[in-house]
């Protein structure tokens, strides 16, 4: 089986505003030659994508979008962006499913399912969140729900994809899964993943992402299966983020 390059992805949120663009050059300086070894992604607001995939020209750091319209075609959608219109300004990948737009916005599965499938239409790497909520690692249903979303959020066709164990009650706080519910929950994974792709599974890669910072990022990389993080609040300084890359 070929090696996963891990991917180490900062998903900005909507906070990174223009000033903060700066920190993409800085974080450039900083991780020098480790950018070969791991992809470095970055995924400002939609507005910003153009400005930073300008600020990566001739680097190795990769843009990429938050979200995206589930309609792949040009259609009168007011406010809707699509794929192909991210490719366009040059995001390399774009995150679908954040726990954010399932629970804030009422995103589905089967709507992330057609956003992932709109991006790999564009050309572009889906990075498909999936996670549980407290209420349901306390209920024992991690395995049932984590499961479900992966079957209904995955497109049928083309391993092409990215996954992102994302559990939501880690996001945005300091507490994250012991390193042994992480291996878990990412065999998990992997083995649904293999029941649709057979053995291309192995090729897709399974990030951790919840409250990872300079601090925990090398245990949590230590962990089999984890193929790297999804990096939210850590994500925007680039003495934080390029901590948490060289801990690769
Ligand atoms: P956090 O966010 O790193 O700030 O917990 C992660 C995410 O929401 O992707």
């Amino acid at each position: 089986m070929a090696a996963r390059k891990p991917l180490i992805a900062g998903n900005w949120k909507m906070f990174g505003r223009s000033a903060d663009l700066g920190e993409i050059a800085a974080l450039a300086e900083t991780i020098g030659p480790a950018s070969g070894v791991v992809d470095v992604l970055i995924c400002p607001t939609a507005t910003y994508i153009a400005a930073a995939a300008e600020q990566v020209r001739g680097k190795t750091i990769l843009i990429g979008a938050q979200d995206c319209s589930a309609i792949a075609d040009d259609s009168a959608r007011t406010g809707e962006i699509s794929a192909a219109m991210l490719a366009d300004a040059g995001a390399r990948c774009i995150i679908v499913g954040h726990s954010e737009r399932r629970t804030l916005h009422g995103e589905t599965s089967d709507l992330v399912r057609r956003k992932a499938e709109a991006a790999l239409a564009a050309g572009v790497t889906p990075i498909i969140c999936v996670g549980e909520t407290q209420a349901e690692r306390e209920a024992g249903r991690v395995a049932e729900i984590v499961g479900l979303q992966v079957r209904e959020s995955v497109p049928e066709q083309g391993a092409n994809i990215v996954v992102a164990y994302e559990p939501v009650w880690a996001i945005g706080g300091t507490r994250t899964p012991t390193l042994p519910e992480i291996a878990e929950v990412h065999t998990l994974i992997r083995r649904v993943l293999a029941e649709r792709f057979g053995d291309q599974a192995n090729a897709i890669r399974i990030l951790y992402g919840g409250s990872v910072g300079p601090k925990n990022a090398a245990e949590i990389f230590s962990v089999e299966g984890v193929d790297g993080a999804l990096v939210g609040r850590a994500s925007l300084k680039a003495a934080d983020f390029a901590a948490i890359i060289l801990a690769h």
